[in-house]
């Protein structure tokens, strides 16, 4: 059982199931997530404070004027996203666990971060489908009805993170129907138990 803190990064296409497996890592494993800043609109059932801090544009900018974030990135281009730097040093004084579900650039900025207790304690994951069909599969199987030119955009995007996979520590391979596996390999290699 790993007792040092960890800052784990979860990252990888959209659709493969990070949010998924970071519930069961924070329901089984003891992880908490890092609620992250974003510019996006809360989605049905998104919670401001749980799944993410909602802000304005306006709001986002006085936070990097303020030095908030630890990292944070215009993801599709669109909305940002950024880890509050405040969550990190609480969970490092506090020896937690934490889940960062951010994407690749992101992780490099940690990665590569001046602090040598952020390096120390990262340790990431590249969460990715068996093939870019397997995904596509998945992103099409979604309820909410997804316009072509989404999910389009999101394959090139996942092509593009594919790409960078051996920048992680770790890529684990989310095979359909095998999730408890994924999960599985995902705690072996943090060297966590399932605490319930
Ligand atoms: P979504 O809008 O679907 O929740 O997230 C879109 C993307 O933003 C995902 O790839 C997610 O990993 C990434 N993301 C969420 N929070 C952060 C963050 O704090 N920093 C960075 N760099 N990416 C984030």
């Amino acid at each position: 059982m790993n007792k040092e803190p960890l800052l784990l990064v979860l990252a990888g296409p959209s659709g493969i199931g990070k949010s998924t497996i970071y519930k069961i890592l924070c329901e089984k494993y003891g992880f908490e997530l890092s609620v992250s800043a974003t510019t996006r609109s809360p989605r049905h059932g998104e919670i401001n404070g749980v799944h993410y801090y909602f802000i304005t544009e306006k709001e986002f900018d006085e936070k990097i004027k303020h030095g908030d974030f630890i990292e944070w990135a215009l993801v599709h281009g669109k909305y940002r996203y950024g880890t509050l730097l405040e969550t990190i040093e609480s969970a490092l004084k506090k020896n937690k666990h934490l889940v960062l579900e951010i994407e690749v650039q992101g992780h490099q900025a940690l990665r590569n971060h001046p602090n040598p207790l952020i390096r120390k304690y990262l340790k990431s994951i590249f969460l990715r489908p068996e093939s870019i069909e397997d995904l596509e599969k998945r992103l099409r199987a979604r309820k909410d009805d997804v316009p072509e030119e989404v999910i389009q955009t999101r394959l090139r995007t996942a092509k593009e993170e594919m790409a960078r996979e051996s920048e992680f520590d770790k890529v684990v391979v989310n095979r359909d129907g095998k999730l408890d596996e994924a999960v599985r390999e995902i705690a072996e290699f943090v060297h966590m138990a399932p605490v319930k």
